[in-house]
């Protein structure tokens, strides 16, 4: 049996804060490998330090990066700490850098600039990207299709948009990575999305500790319950279990640039 990748979770968060080395001890016995996302330049600092960290080297990968919400706070100092970190051993990607015009914690306008910023970044240093875009995807095509190509890669996290805009991002070269939010019953549009991304190109995630998939919605999420959303999504595409953890890491592998994957048997 082929394991699973979480490929986005966000274990520096303070949810963790009590447990976070069980959470962890649970994820890599049950899963093949998890990338852990920061989200401001402090956050960066401590995913680089956990996938830096020796006894669990080589299964901990980390995304450094300014979300959107946190664009506001952007200076070059921590812009600075992000370019540097992107070299550390175990840092994988940029990200995850985008737009949200859902909450817009941070004003549209900045939340452009620093994307903007990010991406020219990405371009110079040859870092695969990981996207958030979320309620904003005209504002989102303008500002990624002019380099989208010249990415190293592009990975479209949390994915939230229809099957038109999914064809978009996939016409750009990019990997589409589903979130327990695909589970749930009224997904419809999202549904539709995960039914047309071809399997070469389809990532599997939990964004923990948000958006935990049916039956353990509501409750914090942790890297684990990608299980969860990989029965469902085994379902929706008529595969097999093992077949789409054989793929979905494999393309993780493929998306982040991570030469010699751990394939750690069951
Ligand atoms: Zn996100
Ligand atoms: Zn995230």
């Amino acid at each position: 049996m082929a394991r699973f990748v979480d490929s986005h979770c966000h274990l520096q968060h303070e949810a963790f804060n009590r447990d976070r080395q069980d959470v962890l001890s649970r994820a890599l016995d049950q899963l093949a490998w998890l990338v852990v996302v920061g989200d401001d330049a402090g956050a960066s600092l401590s995913v680089a330090a956990m996938a830096a960290e020796p006894s669990t080297a080589g299964r901990v990968f980390a995304i450094v990066g300014i979300h959107p919400h946190n664009a506001s706070k952007a200076d070059d100092d921590q812009m600075g700490t992000v370019r540097r970190l992107l070299g550390e051993p175990g840092v994988v990607a940029l990200g995850e850098i985008g737009l949200d015009y859902h909450y817009e914690y941070s004003p549209r306008a900045v939340q452009r600039d620093v994307l903007r910023s990010q991406l020219e970044m990405a371009v110079e240093v040859h870092a695969p990207v990981v996207f958030h875009c979320r309620e904003a995807e005209d504002d989102f095509i303008g500002l990624v299709e002019p380099v989208a190509r010249s990415l190293k890669a592009g990975i479209m996290h949390c994915f939230g948009g229809d099957a038109a805009f999914a064809r978009g991002c996939l016409d750009w070269g990019f990997y589409i990575s589903f979130a327990g939010n695909v589970t749930f019953p009224k997904a419809k549009v999202l549904q539709e999305s995960a039914a047309v991304v071809p399997l070469d190109r389809l990532l599997i995630e939990t964004d923990s500790p948000f958006l935990a998939p049916q039956p353990v919605r509501g409750q914090r999420c942790e890297p684990v319950y990608v299980l969860h959303t990989a029965r469902y999504l085994a379902s929706l595409r008529n595969i097999e279990l093992d077949k789409l953890a054989e793929i979905t890491s494999e393309n993780a592998g493929r998306a982040f640039s991570i030469p010699d994957p751990p394939h750690v048997p069951a």
